[in-house]
């Protein structure tokens, strides 16, 4: 899928563990086995469930 942020790069899909969530604007939020899509242009982290 396509960066929700800037719709212009598809977003790597990485399976984690362990994430602290501290971009756009969030800090301190720990999630456990989730998957992230990062914007390679943006460097926006998504996470979805
Ligand atoms: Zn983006």
């Amino acid at each position: 899928m396509l960066c929700v942020n800037c719709y212009a790069y598809e977003l790597n899909e990485i399976q984690v563990d362990y994430y602290v969530y501290n971009e756009c604007g969030l800090f301190n939020v720990v999630l456990r086995d989730m998957t992230v899509r990062s914007c390679p242009y943006c460097n926006c982290g998504h996470v979805f469930e």
